[in-house]
Parts: C-alpha cells; sequence; structure tokens
C-alpha cells in the first residue's frame, strides 16, 4: 500500500509527520506522494482541504484521514496521541471507507474562453468585485429569484459546518446526497425580493447563477480564491465524484458536531 502525509507546516505538525511516515515505512507501507492509497494530513481542516484538492484527478483510488494538531476538526479527527493506534491500523488494511458528496463548480464565460470545471469539499462562494451581487439563480431549469446582495454560498453536507454555518444555513449530515444554497445579507424590500431562507438541493437538481451585469466576480472554492471575468453562468450540483474518508473508529458527524461547537 502506498501512502502520503501532508503538514500544515508549522513545528509541531513537521513533526508528528514524520514520526507518521517513520512509522508507516517500518510497516513496510511505500511513501509515494504520486499515487497515494491513503494521504493522512496533519494539521487542521485546511491542511485536509489542501490534500484533497491535490488529489481531486484521483478520489476513486485515494482515501484521506485527518490528525489534529490544534483544535477538534471535522476532517481531522485523530489526536496526536493516537497516531501509533492510526499508523497500525491503516497497516492492517483493508479498512473501513465511507464516501461524502462534493460539489461539482462549472464555470462558462462569454467569448471563446474554455469553462472551467472544479470540485469543492467544503463550498463555492460567489460575490461581486464591484458593488452588490446581481444574479439570476436557476433551479433545475426554470429562473426561481434574482438574487442581489453581498454574496451567495453553495455547500456540501460536510462543508455545512464551515462557511455555510456562518451564513445561518442548516447542518446536513454528509448522507445526504446534496447542495445548500445560502444568502449573504441579501438586500430585501418592495423592490427586490429573495426568498431569505437557505435551500437545499437534492442530486441531479442544479443551480445556476447567472450574472445581471458585466463586473468581474470573486469566486471562492473551499480555501482558494479566484478572479473571474466575462462569467455567463455558475453551474452547481452534486458531482458524480465523491471523496473517500479511512475510518479506523466509529466517530458519529453527531458528535463530531457537538464536540466541535457545543461541548466535549
Ligand atoms: P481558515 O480561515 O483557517 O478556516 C476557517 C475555519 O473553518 C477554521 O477554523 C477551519 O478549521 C474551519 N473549517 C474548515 N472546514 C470546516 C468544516 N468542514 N467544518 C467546520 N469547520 C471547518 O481557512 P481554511 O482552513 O483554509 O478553511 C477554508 C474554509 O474556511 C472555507 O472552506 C470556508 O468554509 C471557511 N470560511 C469560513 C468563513 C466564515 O465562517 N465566516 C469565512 C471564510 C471562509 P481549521 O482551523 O482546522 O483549519
Ligand atoms: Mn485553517
Amino acid at each position: 500500500m502506498k501512502f502520503n502525509v501532508k503538514s500544515r507546516g508549522d513545528h509541531d505538525s513537521n513533526i508528528l509527520t514524520q514520526k507518521i511516515k517513520n512509522y508507516l515505512k517500518e510497516f513496510e507501507l511505500e511513501f509515494n506522494e504520486e499515487e497515494p492509497d491513503i494521504v493522512i494530513s496533519v494539521g487542521g481542516d485546511g491542511t485536509l482541504l489542501e490534500a484533497f484538492h491535490q488529489y481531486t484527478h484521483r478520489l476513486e483510488e485515494t482515501s484521506f484521514v485527518g490528525v489534529h494538531t490544534g483544535h477538534l476538526g471535522f476532517y481531522a479527527d485523530w489526536q496526536p496521541d493516537e497516531v501509533e493506534k492510526l499508523v497500525i491500523h491503516i497497516a492492517k488494511t483493508p479498512y473501513k471507507i465511507v464516501e461524502y458528496p462534493v460539489l461539482e463548480v462549472i464555470i462558462r464565460h462569454h467569448g471563446d474562453q474554455k469553462s472551467e470545471r472544479f470540485l469543492a469539499l467544503n463550498e463555492c462562494t460567489v460575490k461581486s468585485m464591484e458593488g452588490s451581487l446581481v444574479m439570476d439563480i436557476e433551479i433545475k431549469g426554470d429562473l426561481f429569484e434574482t438574487f442581489r446582495g453581498d454574496g451567495l454560498c453553495l455547500s456540501t453536507p460536510s462543508g455545512s459546518t464551515a462557511y455555510n454555518k456562518a451564513l445561518g444555513g442548516a447542518i446536513l449530515h454528509p448522507s445526504l446526497a446534496s447542495i445548500q444554497l445560502a444568502e449573504m445579507a441579501s438586500i430585501n424590500n418592495r423592490v427586490y425580493r429573495t426568498v431569505g431562507s437557505p435551500l437545499v438541493l437534492p442530486q441531479h437538481h442544479t443551480c445556476i447563477l447567472k450574472p445581471k451585469n458585466d463586473v468581474d466576480f470573486q469566486v471562492s472554492v473551499d480555501h482558494y480564491s479566484l478572479v473571474q471575468k466575462k462569467v455567463k453562468a455558475i453551474q452547481c450540483r452534486v458531482a458524480e465524484e465523491k471523496v473517500r474518508f479511512a475510518r479506523f473508529r466509529p466517530f458519529p458527524f453527531w458528535k463530531r458536531v457537538k464536540e466541535s461547537f457545543i461541548a466535549e
């Protein structure tokens, strides 16, 4: 079995990363950055997001597991003092795998610029580079509303505890193959009207955002941020691909929610 270990880059994470590498080599597992079967991220949820984006081209072959060197994470849910146990689990394959849905984002442009496709593990956000964001929101081919406000956030179920939660979105269990559309400060008065509530869309219900004016947009995909010009449409839906997490012990989603936001 081939593995890679990704560190957040701070002192503690680097030391732990080296320790895990050495342990796994002692178990005669092969260190391989190009085609790992398992990627262990050491740091925080942000570190796991980076690991995910490095291997989006081989999600069917690569599983992820996260160790946190700071606070408990949603993806990084192993403690540093558990790594010996973790390494033994990894070495004695096969291990259990759970799959979570990811978000597909396709950005189409006016003119002949090629469309761009992204996968997000947490979310995609869209904001205007100048003035309010004004966009038609189409759901399943029909115009739903014209949005006017600060921005829009389309999140995955596992990303629903991140930015989406700060926007008043619901926390969704990752077994629900769905995406959630949440508003950022919509303008609501007698002229402009949006539904106001976050919407949860099932698989195959595509959401398309169509700009009403020719401005530049700031589009984020997880921790990446891009400036997009001449945008014709931003299409979002549940991706065909899924992310795979290696599960060595049960740590139910609602327990992670409780321990992260309520109490240990
Ligand atoms: P960051 O600024 O370190 O992330 C903000 C916080 O979100 C960190 O505490 C991070 O955990 C946590 N986080 C990431 N994914 C999460 C998840 N699925 N559930 C619960 N918490 C999660 O930047 P980053 O580490 O590169 O993470 C990028 C993410 O930050 C974006 O995908 C977005 O969701 C989030 N974000 C949130 C807001 C907001 O809440 N207002 C604004 C911008 C971005 P770690 O410390 O363990 O990394
Ligand atoms: Mn972070």
